[in-house]
């Protein structure tokens, strides 16, 4: 099966768990919960700063800051990256013992205290190459405001359901 991002880089996904055969977005409730939670995590963070160069520029300068492209991690504990700032966290997870962390919330803190205490990836480990799935053959991933008005039409629907499953129950009384 193809494996997807969606909004960031990083977090894959099962193109078959996430879209439906005409390449739509299925609902929510029939994406597989590990799935549905990143993506609605996703949301959140499409729009945050890249880790690393909140941790140079700080929120006084926080308009010096990349837009986060890549995120790595567990939804609650992900690490963002820019594209510049990914090498130093691939360096880290590779070369500096953060794979032992893979899957654990301490991953976070843990790259943060690295990064924070002034290391980075040597100049030449800038050069790595990326897998990506060819995006010419994805569905357009949908927005940010996308997700969230499905989310709202799938809540509404669910409200009406509840509300015509009261009615017929006090029909019958
Ligand atoms: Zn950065």
């Amino acid at each position: 099966m193809a494996k997807v991002s969606v909004g960031l880089r990083g977090w894959r996904f099962e193109e078959a768990e996430i879209f439906d055969e005409d390449g739509e977005f299925k609902p929510l409730e029939e994406i597989p919960d590990d799935a549905s939670e990143r993506l609605v995590r996703l949301l959140a963070l499409v729009e945050e700063p890249c880790d690393a160069c909140y941790l140079v520029h700080g929120e006084a300068e926080i308009s010096n800051c990349r837009p986060a492209e890549i995120v790595y991690g567990e939804p609650g504990a992900e690490v963002l990256l820019c594209g510049v700032h990914e090498p130093d966290f691939l360096y880290w997870f590779r070369e500096e013992g953060g794979s032992e962390l893979k899957g654990t919330a301490e991953l976070q803190d843990a790259f943060h205290e690295w990064f924070a205490d002034g290391n980075r990836a040597p100049d030449e480990y800038g050069g790595l190459e990326h897998v990506e799935t060819a995006p010419e053959e994805l569905p357009e991933p949908p927005s940010p405001q996308e997700i969230q008005e499905r989310l709202d039409a799938q809540r509404e629907e669910h409200r009406i359901d509840i509300k015509a499953l009261a009615e017929s129950g006090s029909a019958e009384e």
